[in-house]
């Protein structure tokens, strides 16, 4: 169990000199002015590793609220994920009381090993009010004090100098940095305006945090929130918006995969008597999480705070699977009134699974043999459409994608290997020895497609 970081327990465990980065603040939300002046001051002074260390209750900030301290930790998270230098540290948001420095480095002291130096970041607005920090006199003797200065607003160079002596014997260093304009409190009240924060943040958390911040907030966020209609998911309304959403958010030609997904799941719900407005739904967005890179779709899990429910083996090596999973539980989060099947058929298009449902075969079907994949022998599973059971037709589209994934010389899911075993259970052998491929029964499953 890390205790102070899941990246840099460890630092300095081999005796090397190490310089730490240590960036405290309230991450209200964690914007690029943070990430910038981090990432300058890895450079100004050489840094190993910064560690963000979002506070718990703000001593500054008691009068007014702020987010909850385990969304903004996970946020900050999400942030830093994609550079291995940085890490978000839990231990202040897990201390209980007022959050006060003097306690995070003391405690952070007694972690580390005495080659690990401290380098406690800040802004100039803030170090101009070091005096007033608990214990600042001690602060100086745990830690440098990186300043990074020219933020507007904040005190000139002299004063700063001089509220900084005046405190403690403070080894402080002033670094000029880039992007000083941008500040928490002026995203908030953009927000608060409906005005767009792009560029001022990380996408990845300004997407959740429009999705998923407090309902006061995302209120007034009429681009990416709840609309009026949102709670009828069978609307057209509701379909035309996320379509129009999934345009933005996927490649053009992902877009048409999708559409052409959507209709093939209402052909294949309808021949096989499968709800089809929950069918062509599930269609339209099993991909919604398609548009991310691979280090995009790592920092996805940490921001949906998935990382204990998913093989980290499988995060690191194959981010190419996640995309059904965080779909899902994405958009089960920012539209409530999406049904848990239809959910649960988009989080099993990837891997698909043992027990999968008439509706979790029909999106698994329509996935492969929508009319623009053109490959293989999808044009034979295609007229097999409507003259074999639905199970039947999954178990040959299933048995066609791993028999892909080899050829492909791809790598394989460990669940693969679980669903094929079970499959192989269930379907006679084919060779000299097997009865052949048209005595399929799977008894055990054989009513499944009347539910
Ligand atoms: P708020 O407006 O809510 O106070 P903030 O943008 O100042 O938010 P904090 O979480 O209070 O963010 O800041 C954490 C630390 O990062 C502080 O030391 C602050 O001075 C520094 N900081 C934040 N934004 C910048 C920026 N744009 N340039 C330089 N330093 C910054
Ligand atoms: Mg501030």
């Amino acid at each position: 169990m890390a205790v102070v970081s899941e990246r840099f327990d460890n630092l300095g465990a081999d005796g090397a000199p190490v310089r730490l980065g240590l960036m405290g603040g309230t991450f209200d939300p964690v914007h690029n002015g943070h990430l910038r002046v981090a990432e300058e001051m890895r450079e100004a002074h050489d840094l190993d590793a910064v560690l963000f260390i979002p506070a718990g209750i703000p001593v500054f900030k008691r009068d007014q609220h702020v987010t909850d301290a385990q969304a903004r930790f996970n946020q900050v998270r999400a942030a830093v994920a994609d550079n291995p230098y940085f890490d978000a540290s839990p231990i202040e948001i897990q201390r209980e009381g007022d959050t006060f420095t003097v306690d995070t480095l003391h405690q952070l002291r007694e972690h580390y090993p005495e080659n690990v130096e401290f380098y406690f970041i800040v802004g100039s607005d803030s170090a101009v009010t070091v005096g007033k920090w608990r214990g600042s006199a001690e602060i100086a003797k745990l830690a440098h004090l990186a300043v990074a200065v020219g933020r507007p607003g904040s005190a000139g160079e002299d004063e700063l100098r001089e509220a900084i002596t005046a405190a403690g014997p403070f080894d402080y260093h002033l670094v000029r940095v880039s992007i000083l304009e941008i500040s928490s409190t002026d995203i908030r009240a953009r927000l608060a305006e409906g005005k767009s924060v792009r560029y001022l943040m990380p996408d990845a958390i300004r997407a959740k945090y429009l999705s998923q911040g407090e309902r006061a907030k995302s209120q007034a966020l009429a681009v990416s929130s709840a609309e009026p209609g949102d709670d009828d998911v069978f609307s057209k309304a509701f379909y035309e918006a996320r379509k129009a959403e999934l345009e933005q958010r996927v490649s053009a030609k992902r877009f048409k995969h999708s559409l052409g997904v959507a209709d093939a799941c209402a052909q294949l719900a309808k021949q096989y008597g499968v709800d089809v407005d929950k069918a062509r739904l599930a269609g339209l967005l099993h991909d919604w999480d398609k548009g991310y890179n691979d280090d995009q779709a790592r920092a996805r899990v940490y921001e949906l705070n998935m990382q204990g429910e998913i093989d980290p083996q499988v995060v690191a090596d194959m981010p190419g699977t996640l995309h059904g999973i965080t779909a899902a539980r994405a958009l089960g989060q920012q539209y409530p009134g999406i049904p848990a099947d239809v959910l649960q058929a988009i989080s099993r298009h990837t891997t698909a699974a043992i027990d999968m449902s008439p509706l979790d075969m029909v999106l698994y079907i329509a996935d492969a043999i929508e009319p623009n994949r053109q490959f293989g022998r999808i044009d034979e599973l295609r007229a097999k459409v409507g003259k074999v059971t639905l199970e039947k037709l999954y178990f040959e589209t299933y048995e066609y994608w791993v028999f892909l994934l080899f050829e492909r010389r791809k790598p394989l899911h460990p669940d693969t290997i679980t669903i094929w075993n079970d499959y192989a259970k269930r379907l006679p052998r084919k060779g000299p020895r097997g009865s052949g491929d048209e005595s399929v029964s799977a008894k055990k499953h054989k009513d499944k497609d009347k539910k």
